[in-house]
């Protein structure tokens, strides 16, 4: 049986589900269709049961400081991981039940459990079913990639999916990866009393970010006690008594690890492998991402793609602006583009780290005349009162237009102060605006105009 639709959506997770919200209430009907679980992977493998985890792992080690602050806690430090996952498990089955029910409840939406692919560029089949609609929006996002590395098929690994059905403690992580989705897990096991080791091919962690910001991290993960190896050049997986034996084989220090169990968080992949894009024309790029314009158009007319399928942006915060880019130029008349996002995020390990923009290595590649500013968390009062006085903050900007050209905040709080820089660059406004706010004492965000009164010519 075929059915007819005005827009069908691929895929429930950050962009669908808001997309679907608007075609439906400009009078369209609308089909949206979603495989395995609403919300997709930020609310049910990624963002929400992480972050959840992280604040347990912050309560764990905030208990185990509490001498630190005057507070005496008489028996030791227990952590119930099943009481961990629950939890969590709560916290994303509340978010991707709202997703569902909501769906349900629009009226115009025809929601369909099921794998979609395209039978041709207007045509899209679901078992049975063949769905047509002029306009077809993919939202499908992505999933961990396992690369294929020597042994990894003779072992058995977690990826950060499989993680979240552990309730015990691994004797000993190795997490294979040093970047975000990695140091997140890394920090966090090992605040649940594990052993950690961090096992990455480069020569320093977080590689995208300047040395120094990948300094101070791995300075903070070793100070609660992980192992960090980088330049692990030759990484292969044998299975071992103890669990899984993984080759570094480093330039220092041992050339194995033993694990009990191993991450593998060593990057993401989209899910276009098995969407018959071909059938529709569809073009993808070397890595599988769907190729789109700056409206987010595929080579096909009346195929848009959305969130981390695209290759524009691997957080839910650019997924969900993709929707409001797609959504405003179709429906409301605008024209807006993606090269017009500026990028923030952010790493949350504890203290957090929040970046906004240019890293200072980019900014110095663009030959402009630069000012730097930065400062250790040890000077941040607010920092010192919480006695969480790791990181430092740093912010770059234009000597001549004097606009703040990125930023980062790796520190207490480092996550929503940098908003402030955000927002005035966002504004398009020169740093002395921001030189002249008032902000509260005592907060993080106050040693912004600070910071920005000590920018100082980079030599
Ligand atoms: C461990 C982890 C932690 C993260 N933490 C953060 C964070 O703190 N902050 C942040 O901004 N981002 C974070 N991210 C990234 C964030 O989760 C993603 O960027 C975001 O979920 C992308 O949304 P999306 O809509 O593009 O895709 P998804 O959320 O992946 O949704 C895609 C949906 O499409 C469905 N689908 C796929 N193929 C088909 C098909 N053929 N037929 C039907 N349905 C299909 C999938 O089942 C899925 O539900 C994290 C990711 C991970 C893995």
């Amino acid at each position: 049986m075929t059915q007819s639709f005005d827009a069908i959506v691929v895929g429930a997770g950050q962009a669908g589900p808001s997309l679907a919200g608007r075609l439906t209430a400009a009078g369209m009907k609308v089909a949206i269709i979603e495989r395995k679980l609403f919300g997709g992977t930020c609310v049910n493998t990624g963002c929400m049961p992480t972050k959840t985890r992280v604040a347990s792992a912050y309560a764990a080690h905030l208990a185990r400081r509490g001498a630190d602050y005057g507070v005496s806690i008489t028996s030791p430090i227990a952590v119930d991981m099943k009481r961990v996952r629950a939890r969590a498990d709560t916290v994303s089955t509340n978010a991707r039940t709202n997703v569902e029910t909501w769906l349900h409840g629009m009226d115009g939406l025809t929601v369909i459990e099921g794998h979609a692919r395209f039978e041709g560029p207007d045509t899209i089949r679901v078992g049975d079913e063949l769905l047509k609609a002029p306009r077809i929006f993919l939202n499908v996002g992505g999933r961990a990639n396992v690369p294929d590395m020597p042994g990894v098929d003779t072992v058995s690994y977690l990826t950060n999916t499989s993680i979240l059905q552990l309730d015990t403690l691994p004797r000993h992580l190795v997490v294979v990866g040093g970047s975000y989705i990695g140091l997140e897990f890394a920090q966090m096991y090992r605040r649940f009393g594990a052993q950690v080791t961090v096992v990455e091919k480069g020569p320093r962690l977080i590689a995208r970010e300047d040395e120094d910001v990948s300094e101070a991290t791995r300075d903070i993960l070793i100070a609660e006690g992980i192992t960090v190896r980088t330049n692990a050049t030759c990484i292969g997986f044998k299975p071992h008594a103890d669990g899984v034996a993984v080759d570094v084989d480093c330039t220092s220090g041992e050339p194995v690890v033993v694990g009990s169990h191993v991450l593998l968080a060593v990057g993401r992949r989209p899910n276009t492998d098995d969407l018959g894009l071909d059938k529709a024309g569809v073009a993808v790029d070397a890595r599988g991402m769907i190729v789109v314009d700056d409206f987010l158009a595929t080579n096909v007319p009346g195929i848009w793609a959305l969130g981390d399928c695209n290759g524009r942006g691997a957080f839910t915060h650019t997924a969900y602006n993709d929707y409001e880019i797609v959504a405003a130029n179709l429906l409301d008349g605008t024209s807006r583009r993606v090269s017009d996002r500026l990028l923030g995020y952010a790493l949350y390990i504890d203290p957090p780290l929040g970046r906004v923009g240019m890293t200072e290595t980019e900014a110095r590649k663009t030959g402009r005349k630069l000012l730097v500013s930065k400062r250790p968390m040890t000077r941040v009062g607010r920092a010192i009162e919480k006695d969480e006085t790791k990181g430092f903050m740093k912010i770059v900007a234009d000597a001549d237009t004097r606009q703040i050209l990125g930023a980062a905040i790796l520190g207490t709080g480092g996550d929503e102060a940098i908003h402030g820089i955000l927002d005035v660059m966002n504004a398009g406004a020169a740093y002395p605006t921001l030189q002249w706010a008032v902000p509260i004492h005592p907060t993080i965000s106050e040693l912004i105009p600070t910071i920005l009164g000590d920018l100082k010519p980079v030599v």
